[in-house]
């Protein structure tokens, strides 16, 4: 996610926290010192409150956190690493590095963060009443209850919540993997669309901040709905291809000792590509593309060879043929680039690839659909 710090490491997982984290702490902490624990321990200063307040938000955000790692661990069972960890405004997110294959391997990850905060919140129920009437007790019966809904909120069956996890991993079986998401995902938009609704009703009650925090969350579920359906879609439109599969293999390449005039004139007005290999010799040296031209003012064209406007070798995106398109996609969109160079183990390249490459395979593979074989 845009907008995050690094926070450090847990059992070998990045943990970071998006810049909205700070909005829903301060929010928490506020309703906290102000509201709920002054009307449960009444007579204690205002310094007390606060600092029960802030107490039970990071608390709070702690039971998330290991909500997520949860779902990390289990993952990790089935072979399924987490790359990372965000705490944000609305919750956690655990960024695993593919999608389950199995729905059964789906099923478990998905059941293990509603699992841990249940048996979270069990304990904590079960510590409360050691320390009745102090603020420890407060703390806890807070944090219990905020467990509790942690996990009930999470169960409810709609994607991309852990419930609608769980219900696509029942009816994947069944139905298969896209009318199952489908399905799941359609009853997202349905919960969105009446969280927002709550929130319009619960405004014009009065109840403003309510409102906005259920709008808010509403939209935020409609949004990860339909993030998640399209990426779906993409992933069956492009699966069993290959890199290697769709690469270009007859690639042009320029020599580094060519000037910018010469590369715009001979390469990019000429061919169609908008980017092109830089071969000293038999040796790959970078990419430069229609970016790193525009980056050279005009006058200095005739002068500036390409290999001072290229992206060297060791910063230029690379993939190995034998990677999924699907991944290959994902990386360059993740590095806002619109190709990748095709290297093989021993560093020879072998081809490009492009985002208009693969937006061709999958325009071809959704319009010609069930009679391609798969
Ligand atoms: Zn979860």
């Amino acid at each position: 996610m845009g907008g995050s710090i690094r926070l450090g490491r847990i059992l070998g997982i990045t943990v970071q926290i998006h810049f909205t984290w700070f909005i829903a702490l301060w929010a928490v902490a506020f309703s906290l010192a102000q509201g709920i624990f002054p009307s449960q321990l009444p007579n204690l200063t205002g310094d007390v409150y606060w600092t029960m307040g802030v107490a039970g938000a990071l608390l709070l955000f702690a039971s998330v956190l290991v909500h997520e790692l949860g779902h990390a661990l289990t993952a990790r069972r089935f072979r399924i690493s987490t790359r990372s960890i965000t705490l944000f405004m609305f919750g956690g997110v655990a960024q695993i590095a593919r999608e389950p294959e199995d729905p059964r391997h789906d099923f478990w990850v998905a059941a293990a963060g509603p699992a841990t905060s249940l048996a979270l919140a069990g304990l904590l129920r079960l510590a409360a009443p050691r320390a009745a009437g102090v603020p420890a007790g407060a703390l806890l019966g807070y944090l219990a209850w905020a467990n509790f809904l942690l996990a009930a909120f999470n169960l409810i069956p709609a994607f991309p919540l852990d419930g609608g996890r769980i219900l696509r991993a029942l009816l994947w079986r069944f139905l298969g993997v896209e009318r199952a998401t489908g399905i799941t995902t359609a009853l997202g938009h349905v919960v969105a669309t009446a969280l927002i609704i709550l929130g319009v009703i619960s405004i014009l009650a009065g109840r403003t901040i309510n409102g906005v925090w259920l709008i808010l969350i509403g939209w935020f579920l409609d949004q990860g709905a339909g993030a998640s359906y399209r990426q779906m879609m993409l992933r069956h439109a492009l699966r069993g291809v290959r890199v290697r599969d769709i690469m270009t293999t007859q690639v042009i390449a320029m020599e580094p000792g060519l000037t910018i005039e010469q590369a715009v004139a001979d390469y990019f007005l000429r061919h169609k590509h908008g980017g092109y290999p830089v071969m000293y010799g038999e040796r790959l040296v970078g990419i430069v593309t229609l970016h790193d031209v525009k980056q050279v003012p005009r006058e200095r064209w005739a002068e500036t060879p390409v290999r001072d406007a290229m992206t060297p070798i060791a910063q230029a995106k690379t993939v190995r043929p034998g990677v999924s398109a699907y991944d290959a996609l994902a990386r360059m969109v993740q590095a806002g680039v619109g190709r990748l160079l095709v290297v093989d183990a021993d560093g020879e390249m072998v081809g490009i690839v492009t985002r208009s490459d693969l937006m061709h395979v999958i325009r071809m593979r959704t319009e010609l659909g069930a009679e391609l074989p798969s």
